[in-house]
């Protein structure tokens, strides 16, 4: 049955989107305001038929063909206008469903904006290479070049941490480049991949290039892994979540953006006015809930006492609590239980010898931001994933001790330093085996036009919407020989 019923205030459709039906099923799963924890909408799940029918007809509109490049373009710029239109719609529907503070919210749909208009430009410029057959004796007069062509039906399976803009490095590159899209995004952050398709059908995407299929992991994701015309994974979220589709991806491409430790290291000479605005925000952005945020603070010993003074004291200007209150700067974790754990870390912490300067204390789903020190490498603050609002400052005496302490983790995803000494900077470039190192910023500092990706087990591929075309095209060399 058909049908767009709007159980919600931000009237995001409840259903699985198919070739432009919004359509129900007998399973429907809750979708909770993560603050208040009460219900704001009951989202019909995928079935095992709708996924395999979602696929199908994804597959013959890549085989029919998209349309032009440059209608494209116009599509992925329109939706961003529309986006811009209903901004009030995404940001109160992150709000509630992921938790974002109303600045982070709008931060999101900033970015996503920018992200769809640097996909409507790549999608006229996506062009291939020529081959220097100059280069080979006897060949030297053979012309070669390369073309791009659309993968396929390109499956993008989504984290809940950034519901709109990592929706969107998946969704408007595959368009871009032509190829048909299937969307799962997370079962917590339901509605606001709803009211993206809804935008980008009013923005004129084809219906069949877009398919929204809702649901858990362990059912809907999983049987996304079983279809043979999925030609392309793309996906964001954990990395024990991103072995098992790798696995099952076989010989088909796949782009992995999975978890981090992430570092930033603090030398002497750093301009402490300009970096702790950006350590804080690194740290506490979206209550720590970033892939790249800032876990492991590395901090010259001359300044550790200080840095830490002035990111406690930052911290203390940072209220937690109600996302919907505009002095809110720190929502609410995803779940209570992801709190609890984070709270349940801070106090092993202190039970191994580390000093909790301030932070840690948990009310509900709220964490108050965390700023610990001496946490030992075993602590679980420091060896883990913590994605909460807390990070621990690790006092250094010899650069390369830091250097190989951010190197430490099984991770890779993104680096910050902070140094005005050039033979420091140039050290840590080709010393850290990070994704990205960025100097004078801390870890956590994307642009969405950046080649982002990671390292070990951070994945593998990059996002920004030129390369993330090239990851979702296959290119075909052309040669004449004269
Ligand atoms: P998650 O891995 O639990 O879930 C991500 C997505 O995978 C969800 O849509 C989920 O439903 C789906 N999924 C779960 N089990 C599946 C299965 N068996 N088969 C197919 N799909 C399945 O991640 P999360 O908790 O939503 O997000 C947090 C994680 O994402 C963190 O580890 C964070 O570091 C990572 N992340 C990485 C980046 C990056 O760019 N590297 C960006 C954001 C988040």
């Amino acid at each position: 049955m058909t049908k767009i019923t709007f159980h919600n205030e931000w009237m995001a459709p409840d259903g699985c989107l198919i070739n432009g039906e919004w359509i129900q099923s007998s399973e429907q799963f809750a979708v909770l305001d993560k603050f208040s924890g009460e219900k704001v909408a009951d989202v019909a799940a995928a079935d095992r038929k709708m996924v395999t029918t979602a696929v199908q007809i994804a597959k013959a509109a890549v085989d029919r063909g998209a349309p032009p490049p440059h209608e494209r373009g116009v599509v992925l710029r329109e939706a961003g206008r529309l986006l811009e239109q209903h901004r009030a719609r995404f940001v109160g529907a992150m709000v509630a469903e992921a938790g974002f503070v109303t600045s982070d919210a709008n931060g999101e749909l900033d970015r996503a904006i920018i992200t769809l208009n640097l996909s409507a430009e790549e999608a006229t410029r996506l062009t291939g290479d020529i081959v220097p057959f100059a280069a080979s004796p006897g060949a030297h007069n053979r012309i070669g070049f390369t073309m791009r062509f659309p993968i396929g039906v390109v499956c993008a399976i989504t984290p809940f941490n950034s519901p709109l803009n990592t929706v969107l490095h998946k969704v408007a590159p595959a368009y871009a480049a032509g190829n048909s899209v299937v969307l799962k995004p997370s079962a917590y952050t339901p509605l606001t991949s709803a009211l993206l398709a809804e935008v980008l059908l009013e923005a004129g995407m084809p219906p069949a290039f877009l398919a929204v299929l809702q649901g858990e992991g362990d059912t809907v994701g999983a049987w996304l892994l079983e279809e043979q015309d999925v030609a392309f994974y793309t996906f964001t979220g954990s990395t024990r979540v991103g072995r098992i589709i790798q696995q099952s991806a076989g010989l088909r491409r796949t782009q992995m953006e999975l978890g981090s430790i992430a570092s930033t290291i603090v030398c002497a000479d750093t301009d402490l006015d300009r970096a702790i605005p950006k350590i804080a925000n690194a740290t506490f952005r979206k209550a720590g809930q970033v892939c790249t945020s800032v876990q492991r603070l590395y901090v010259e010993r001359s300044i550790a006492e200080e840095v830490a003074a002035r990111l406690v004291e930052f911290a203390g200007t940072l209220t937690a609590g109600e996302p919907r209150d505009p002095a809110s700067r720190i929502g609410p974790l995803i779940t209570e239980a992801a709190a609890i754990r984070a709270e349940s870390w801070v106090q092993e912490a202190r039970a191994q010898g580390a000093r909790v300067l301030c932070g840690g204390q948990r009310n509900k789903s709220v964490l108050t931001p965390a700023v610990l020190v001496d946490v030992p490498d075993e602590g679980s603050a420091w060896c883990k994933e913590a994605f909460a609002p807390l990070v621990s400052i690790r006092p250094f005496d010899n650069f390369d001790e830091a250097i190989a302490g951010a190197n430490s983790t099984p991770f890779g995803l993104s680096a910050g330093v902070f140094s005005q000494n050039i033979d420091r900077c140039l050290k840590a470039a080709r010393s850290l085996r990070f994704g990205t190192i960025q100097i004078n910023e801390t870890s956590s500092a994307r642009s969405d036009v950046m080649p982002f990706g990671g390292v070990k087990d951070s994945g593998f591929g990059k996002e920004g919407p030129w390369h993330a075309m090239r990851e979702m095209t296959e290119e075909r060399l052309i040669t004449f020989n004269p």
